[in-house]
Formats: structure tokens, C-alpha cells, sequence
């Protein structure tokens, strides 16, 4: 039944999925030369397509002296200056497309500070970015109609309740609405029929130490258990792996951009490579979205810092770029007395730390003052550890911060999301 009412609402929402899905099955061993040949020729497509129809694009690959002729190679896109966020909000009316769809979807991402992103989707970019999450779940033997848990940040409306309980039915979904006892030993029963589950990592990991520590039997035979939007510490997997059998896996993208990257079998984020164009410069992070004709998104910095791995044949027998690791958001830097220092720093003290150690630490920094950082971890540290810890500090920071480290302690929530760096300083 869950299949028929699927297809039903493939049907009405976006014909072209089924398409897109069966090219994506197809292309999902494709060699490394026949995916680039395919990203080579579907970016000329696109970017011819962005100066006719896009008076931005048109005026902006003017300027650069970059006719679309002239894009011969992947590596021409270089010539092509980046977009940002900033200019996708200002420049939004511009950006878009004057030709003619037949339908488009309305797409909406908050902005870290002010005005949200508004924009729309031309349906083979939406079938595009589905497609690439279904194959994702193909590969553990997942349908999108398959029986999942979900789970989300705190703060609901319980108005909109039940709204949400229909709507869940009908996608053959359940979901944690609070994290009491009672509604955690509900979810726990539903676990029983569940193929999957995905959300918010810090929430799973955070029902799973509950389940942990209050020895809740519990009965499960999950194929993946996906994180969602939030980074995903290692810290998180023994606890998740014991109580429900399975690390956590990732999946990377943007509204914006699309899915970027999914986690195969064997640990490795694969990107998609036959929708998006990845290129990082400097650490940062550049996608090209290949079906964005609607909104063209060409080189966008998308804020994050990443590595990648081109070289490595995975198990898996996939021959796509491999995101090695997504390492933390660009943007609010810290804040020292004399200088400032990339959010990317934590990234590296607490890496330290676990190539060091082992100890994988489950942590949250706060700047409250210039100056000055909170280190919050959830854990206590055996002083060895610790004795570590503030030797990494020193290290990158030097005399230009002082801190406290606080240990056992709970993490800041803005929202229902969980940061890694939260700062209250105003740069200008
Ligand atoms: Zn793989």
C-alpha cells in the first residue's frame, strides 16, 4: 500500500523522479572519465544555458571576458568567478531564469543572519536531487516507502501535531515528538517494523544513551540509520552502534545545491558527481549544481570546508570523488585578544586528541567575550586527556586566550540544531 500511495504522489509532485532515478542506478559504476566527460557536457549546457536566460550570469561572464564557447574543460570553469550566498539574496531576481517552465518549485533556506533564500527549482533539478538521495538508499537496500523513525530538534508546535501525524502515515513514517520517557518507550516499540531511521544526529545519539543507561530492551533490525544536517561526532557511534546496531551515516547537501554527497557501505562519502560540479579551493568548498536552470547555481561557496580524496578506489567499486571530511562552517571566526582565527581551528585540537589518543570527545565551544572560550564537553576527562586538551589550546592560541574547559556539562541549543562553535561576539 505504501508503495502505491508513493508512486501516486510521484506522480503529482514530480513526474520526471523515475527517470532520473533509473540514470543515477545506471551511472552508479560508471568510471571516473565517463562521469567527467558527463559533468563536462552537461556544464556547457548549463552555463550556456545561464547566459543566455539569466541577466546576471549574462553580465557577470561578460565582465570576466568568459564566453561559454570558450569552456572546453572542466578545469575552464575556474574562469568563472564564485557566487555567494550574499549575492544569491541580492542579485535574486537577476539570477533567475526568464525562460518558460512548465512548472517550478518553491524552494526557501534561512539565511544564517537576515533575510532567508528564496528561490525556484525547474523539476529535473528537484528529480535530480531526489534520485541521488534514493540511490543513497539503494545501496542498503532501502525504498523510499520503507517503514522510518525520524527524529528532530525540541520546540514543536504542538498545534501543528497532528498535521504532521497524517502526513507521517502516509510516507510510512513515525517520529519522536518530545524526549520523555514515555514517548521514547513508544518510539522504542515502533522500532520493531522500522527499515531505517534519520534526523538529527545529536538526537539519536542522545535516545540512544537514554536507552543505554536505563537498559530499555529494545528489538531492531535496521538496514541505516542516516544523520541529517548537523555534524555527526565520532563520538556519537559506539553508543548508537551498540543500542541499535548501526553507525550513523551522512549525508551532505545543501537546498541550494542538492545532495552532494552520501555515505557508502564502506565509510566513504560519494559525491554526485553526475548532478554537482565540486571544486575546494583553499578548503573551501565550490559546487556547481548541473540541472539548476531555473536558478543557475555556478560555483557557489557554499561556506563549509571540506577535503576530498580523488585518488582512492573505494570497496565499494564506486569511482566518485570522495568527501573526506566535512570539517565545520565557515563564518564567525574566533575572537582572540590580538587575532583572529578560523571556526576550523577546533576541528584540528580535538583531531589531535583522537589521533593521540583515541579518545573521541563530544564537544561545544562558546565565545561569550574577545578573548575568551568556553569549552564545553559532555564527558569527563581523565587528566591525562585533559593535561592534552589544554596543550592543543595553548598551541594554536598561544597567550591570546584564556579559557575554562567545563566537563560533564550540557551543550547550548540555538534552535533545535546543535553547532560545534557558537559565538556571541559582534564582528563588524
Ligand atoms: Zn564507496
Amino acid at each position: 500500500m505504501y508503495k502505491w500511495i508513493y508512486k501516486q504522489g510521484v506522480k503529482r509532485r514530480n513526474p520526471l523522479l523515475p527517470t532520473a532515478e533509473n540514470f543515477l542506478q545506471g551511472t552508479d559504476k560508471w568510471s571516473r572519465a565517463e562521469l567527467e566527460a558527463y559533468q563536462l557536457e552537461k556544464l556547457k549546457v548549463l552555463v550556456s544555458w545561464a547566459y543566455k536566460h539569466s541577466e546576471h550570469y549574462r553580465r557577470k561572464l561578460d565582465e570576466a571576458n568568459m564566453h561559454p564557447i570558450q569552456l572546453q574543460t572542466l578545469a575552464d570553469l575556474q574562469r568563472i568567478p564564485p557566487i555567494t550566498k550574499k549575492t544569491l539574496i541580492e542579485e535574486n531576481e537577476a539570477i533567475h531564469a526568464t525562460a518558460n517552465f512548465k512548472r517550478l518549485i518553491y524552494s526557501e533556506t534561512s539565511g544564517s543572519t537576515g533575510s532567508p533564500l528564496t528561490f525556484y527549482r525547474n523539476l529535473e533539478w528537484d528529480a535530480r536531487h531526489r534520485a541521488a538521495i534514493h540511490r543513497g538508499y539503494s545501496w542498503y537496500d532501502i525504498q523510499p516507502w520503507d517503514r522510518n523513525g525520524y527524529f528532530w530538534g525540541y520546540n514543536l508546535d504542538v498545534k501543528k501535531h497532528w498535521r504532521l501525524k497524517i502526513m507521517d502515515k502516509l510516507v510510512n513514517r513515525f517520529r519522536i515528538f518530545s524526549y520523555e520517557k514515555k514517548e521514547i518507550l513508544t518510539f522504542i516499540k515502533n522500532l520493531n517494523r522500522a527499515d531505517y531511521l534519520e534526523g538529527y544526529s545529536s538526537m539519536i545519539y542522545y535516545v540512544a544513551r537514554k536507552i543505554e543507561q536505563e537498559n530499555i530492551a529494545i528489538n531492531t533490525n535496521l538496514k541505516m540509520i542516516k544523520g541529517t544536517s548537523e555534524k555527526i561526532f565520532d563520538a556519537y557511534q559506539p553508543t548508537v552502534k551498540k543500542v541499535f546496531g548501526r553507525k550513523i551515516i551522512s549525508e551532505y547537501g545543501a537546498a541550494e545545491t542538492g545532495i552532494i554527497a552520501f555515505e557508502c557501505p564502506e565509510g566513504n562519502m560519494h559525491t554526485t558527481m553526475e548532478n554537482v560540479i565540486v571544486e575546494v579551493i583553499e578548503g573551501e568548498i565550490y559546487v556547481t549544481n548541473l540541472f539548476s536552470h531555473s536558478f543557475p547555481i555556478i560555483r557557489y561557496a557554499l561556506g563549509d570546508y571540506v577535503e576530498v580524496d580523488t585518488e582512492t578506489k573505494c570497496a565499494c567499486g564506486r569511482e566518485h570523488t570522495i568527501v573526506t571530511s566535512v570539517m565545520g562552517r565557515i563564518g564567525k571566526e574566533i575572537i582572540g585578544h590580538q587575532e583572529t582565527y578560523p571556526s576550523l581551528t577546533f576541528y584540528y585540537i580535538f583531531k589531535n586528541i583522537v589521533m593521540d589518543s583515541g579518545d573521541a570527545i563530544r564537544y561545544q565551544v562558546l565565545q561569550h567575550q574577545k578573548g575568551h572560550l568556553e569549552f564545553r564537553l559532555e564527558q569527563h576527562l581523565s587528566p591525562s586527556i585533559r593535561k592534552q586538551l589544554e596543550a592543543e589550546i595553548v598551541k594554536y592560541f598561544a597567550q591570546d586566550m584564556k579559557y575554562d574547559i567545563r566537563e560533564g556539562v550540557d551543550f547550548y541549543r540555538d534552535g533545535g540544531k546543535l553547532k560545534d562553535f557558537v559565538s556571541f561576539v559582534e564582528t563588524v
